[in-house]
């Protein structure tokens, strides 16, 4: 039986695949079984931060799993101590949970605002505004906090108690925070899943000044923007913004499962002992890799992402086809005049190109260690698809 046969007989059938059979990567491009090689502008949707199998990283993971690979949040580990030192450090963030994805990283946000609010004025004030096009996972509350009809299908009832609003909608805003009753503004900087699109920076603003005003916390999921992707550290700190939460995950680990709630000098204490906890979160593996994505993750790093970013959107905006490119950074999203973005990524990959859709869009997310020399083949690519139609 081949790779695609057992796939399809052993594995529940909630993914469409592309026909890629992955085998190994170097930097940004990546051979498949056969030998084809890949250039990668995907990251594994935004994870490989510092591409495929980094040398700093691969140093990091092996030894740590070779000295100790878990013992549980019952006792003291160094890796977790030091990542979350580092991240405190980087951020407005006193205090940091860790889990083990973005979807459990909005979970812990959520309880976090819910129980700041019962903590301080009681029961009741249990609302969360978020966005309509949002996304924030896949669990049951992450899901009711996701403003996107396509994923409620089938599964309610949903978790009760979130309020949206249209991005960009400012009086839309202040009428949802005017009750008594919410306790959190939940929003990503650019909606990633809704189709790479910026939000307004007026409108995080004023969503930040009602956060403050009334004692609300701001929750700013930063699961996919996040850890240098946007050409900062953080994407809030381009929108001059100082939030009560954020939520980490995709490019933390630099491919190995770890999430984080960062807790603001508000709530830095708000879960306390059993309140919340997880079997593998804070796993020693998982920090070492974290740490080593810190590690790398400097200034000539994010400068770079951000010319790269502007490299990218230059040359795409040349192509045919080519409406207009939004995003930041190295998370850019490509309007194509009416063509299907689904069989453009087809045709990109049968080219030797690994590219990402955002609804309509083409979506890129390449690794932020990507060379210019892996951005000219992976852009020739995609031009000769788009002049061949
Ligand atoms: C991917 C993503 C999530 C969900 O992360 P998982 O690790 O898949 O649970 C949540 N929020 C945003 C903004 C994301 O891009």
């Amino acid at each position: 039986m081949n790779i695609k046969e057992k796939d399809s007989q052993f594995i529940a059938h909630t993914y469409g695949r592309f026909p890629l059979t992955a085998a190994k990567g170097k930097h940004a491009s990546c051979v498949d079984e056969t030998g084809k090689s890949y250039i990668d502008f995907s990251s594994g949707i935004g994870v490989n931060s510092l591409g495929f199998c980094n040398a700093g990283w691969l140093e990091a993971v092996s030894s740590q799993a070779g000295v100790l690979q878990h013992i549980s949040n019952l006792y003291y580990t160094r890796p977790m101590a030091d990542l979350a030192q580092a991240l405190c450090e980087r951020t407005f963030a006193e205090r940091v949970f860790f889990c083990n994805s973005g979807a459990e990283a909005n979970e812990g946000m959520i309880k976090t605002a819910r129980k700041y609010s019962s903590d301080h004025y009681g029961s009741g004030r249990h609302v969360i505004i978020a966005l309509e096009n949002s996304f924030h996972g896949r669990t049951i509350a992450t899901l009711s906090a996701t403003g996107q009809d396509v994923f409620h299908q089938h599964f309610g009832p949903f978790v009760e108690g979130f309020r949206f609003v249209k991005p960009g909608d400012i009086d839309g805003l202040r009428k949802a925070a005017a009750p008594g009753d919410v306790c959190g503004i939940m929003m990503e900087l650019i909606q990633g899943e809704g189709g790479v699109v910026p939000l307004e920076k007026a409108f995080v603003q004023e969503a930040a000044a009602l956060c403050a005003q009334k004692d609300i916390l701001l929750m700013i999921d930063e699961v996919q923007t996040g850890i240098g992707r946007t050409g900062t550290f953080l994407c809030a700190e381009q929108f001059n913004i100082a939030p009560d939460l954020t939520s980490l995950a995709k490019g933390l680990g630099g491919g190995l499962p770890i999430g984080t709630v960062l807790f603001g000098k508000k709530c830095r204490d708000t879960l306390g002992p059993g309140d919340h906890a997880t079997t593998f979160g804070g796993n020693p593996v998982c920090c070492a890799g974290g740490l080593s994505v810190l590690s790398q993750i400097n200034d000539s790093l994010l400068v770079g992402a951000k010319e790269k970013g502007d490299y990218i959107t230059k040359k795409v905006l040349s192509m045919p086809h080519v409406k207009s490119v939004e995003g930041l950074g190295l998370m850019l999203g490509i309007t194509l005049d009416g063509l299907d973005s689904k069989q453009i990524a087809a045709a990109c990959l049968e080219q030797g190109l690994i590219i990402l859709t955002a609804k309509a869009k083409l979506r890129m997310l390449p690794p932020l260690t990507i060379t210019y020399e892996e951005i000219d083949e992976g852009l020739n690519h995609l031009n000769e698809v788009l002049q061949s139609i």
